[in-house]
């Protein structure tokens, strides 16, 4: 979608430090990391928010969902875990409006978030 940033990040018009992509779903490290480890997993297709998922898209979000657990681990998080996050809308916290899981580990985390 036009001027969404997270669409030029999929497309490779705005650059990104990468950790995993196929056909359907990109990993790459946040811009601002809030953890030692953060990094966010998008559906390469636009979908704006969670609430915008459709039973459709039941299989991508599996796989978006178990990528970001592999790649997790991968990145040395199996044992202490992780945190996985999906903020939706102005509630939720969202501020790019293009569907993405905030992986977020290497530090003990607080509850319940801000
Ligand atoms: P939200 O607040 O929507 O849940 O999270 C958006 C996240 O995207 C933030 O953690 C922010 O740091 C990250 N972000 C925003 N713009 C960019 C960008 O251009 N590149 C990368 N790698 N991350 C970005």
């Amino acid at each position: 979608m036009k001027d969404c940033i997270f669409c030029k990040i999929a497309g490779g018009e705005i650059p990104s430090k990468k950790i995993y992509e196929d056909d359907s779903i990109l990993a790459f490290h946040d811009a601002n990391p809030q953890a030692p480890v953060h990094f966010l997993v998008i559906p390469k297709r636009h979908i704006a928010n969670l609430m915008e998922l459709g039973a459709e898209d039941i299989p991508l979000a599996g796989t978006l969902l178990h990528k970001a657990q592999e790649l997790a681990s991968e990145l040395g998080c199996a044992e202490k875990g992780a945190r996985f996050v999906i903020n939706c809308k102005s509630d939720g916290g969202q501020t790019v409006d293009h569907l993405h899981l905030h992986v977020l580990a290497g530090r003990q985390m607080d509850w319940p978030p801000g």
